[in-house]
């Protein structure tokens, strides 16, 4: 009896799906990996900028847009993604069938606009794989038990292909992006950032948490507790290629720095301001106020714009003179205040001070390396 080929997922985010080129490109990526022997699931983001976009004209219609419609409208942008991707590569000659989030099985939690997976119920994928299709599946997007669509929060269609992938017992979660895998930090932010071939996924969900735009947060979570193989990768690039993301601990030694930018603070005399957030409560900084996440919010909140910078690394822990380096590396900047616990070290600055703080800790806790013999 023929072995059954491995499951692959591919997730292509949406800079890799921008265009029409861009999408060719990705099908023709599906097709190689297709005749290298593997089936093939495909997540796709919605086309570049679609996401932002639909927001933008939402909040045109209206300053406080129901949840609901606003599920609905943003699901759409995958759904044009899947389904150009899924023509691409049948021109190929390879067939292909696309499936919204609701009929992929992703059963979901009602939290519109942010809502968890509950259960994946995969029998049409696994349908389509044995007709020997490729399946697309529009990322970002599932469906409650009462029927509604409900979207997963900014950058879902990670935890899509997690849960995809452990629901069908994949031997890999490959997520693509225009980024050629994870880095020490946001090359575009600090020009001395390096790739990592190689990073725990303890520490890349700490990178994700602290606001690395890599991973979403939540698919790192769950690759982590489903035992997910986890690889990013550049669409550009063969399979395979880019950061792997084994599982294990945090290391001792500084694996990179991030920041999160979307972050309101609210002052602590304001309580009643914050009924209704739904979760979106990141903190409360003692003596300085509650910091909100704004991500999800797609309302107005106020507050003062803020951003955390943070640095992981379990030594900023442990070692006080490594929290003192990053301190000092911070000096001058307006540090409203900082944190040295669990994965490594935060600091709250307002959100201009972001870029450079993050500069700064790259240059004072990565470029330098392995540690001189005097500060452990
Ligand atoms: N299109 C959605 C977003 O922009 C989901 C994703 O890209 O993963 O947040
Ligand atoms: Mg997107």
């Amino acid at each position: 009896m023929a072995s059954s080929p491995a499951i692959l997922v591919q997730k292509y985010g949406g800079s890799s799906v921008a265009d029409v080129p861009h999408i060719h490109a990705v099908a023709d990526r599906v097709v190689r990996t297709v005749r290298e022997g593997h089936q093939v699931v495909v997540v796709v983001s919605a086309m570049g900028n679609t996401t932002n976009e639909l927001l933008a004209l939402a909040r045109q219609v209206s300053p406080r847009p129901g949840r609901r419609e606003l599920d609905l409208l943003v699901s759409v942008g995958e759904r044009v993604s899947m389904t150009l991707l899924a023509m691409a590569i049948e021109d190929r000659g390879v067939p292909a069938a696309s499936f919204t989030g609701s009929q992929s099985g992703i059963i979901t939690d009602d939290q519109h606009v942010s809502a968890r997976v509950e259960e994946v119920r995969p029998h049409r994928i696994r349908r389509a794989l044995d007709e020997g299709r490729v399946a697309i599946v529009a990322g970002f997007q599932g469906v409650s038990r009462g029927g509604e669509v409900t979207t997963l929060g900014r950058g879902g269609s990670d935890t899509t292909a997690v849960v995809l992938a452990a629901a069908l017992g994949a031997a890999w979660c490959e997520l693509c992006s225009d980024v050629d895998g994870v880095f020490t930090a946001d090359p575009r932010v600090v020009p001395g950032a390096r790739r990592l071939d190689s990073l725990s996924l303890d520490a890349a969900a700490a990178l994700a948490q602290a606001g690395s735009k890599v991973i979403a947060a939540d698919a790192v979570e769950l690759a982590r507790s489903w035992g997910v193989q986890l690889v990013s990768s550049d669409t550009r690039l063969p399979s395979g290629s880019g950061t792997r993301l084994p599982p294990g601990p945090t290391p001792a030694e500084v694996v990179g720095v991030a920041a999160d930018t979307q972050l309101a603070l609210l002052p602590a005399a304001a309580p009643a301001g914050l009924v209704g957030l739904d979760g979106a409560v990141r903190a409360w900084v003692p003596g300085v106020g509650a910091l909100v996440d704004v991500r999800n919010l797609h309302h107005d909140l106020g507050g003062e714009p803020v951003a955390t910078v943070s640095a992981v690394g379990r030594r900023l822990v442990t070692t006080p003179a490594w929290t003192a380096r990053a301190l000092a590396a911070l000096d001058g900047l307006p540090v409203r205040a900082w944190w040295a616990t669990g994965e490594g070290f935060s600091a709250l600055v307002g959100r201009a001070e972001a870029d450079p703080a993050q500069r700064r800790l790259h240059a004072a806790l990565v470029e330098p390396g392995p540690a001189p013999a005097n500060i452990g």
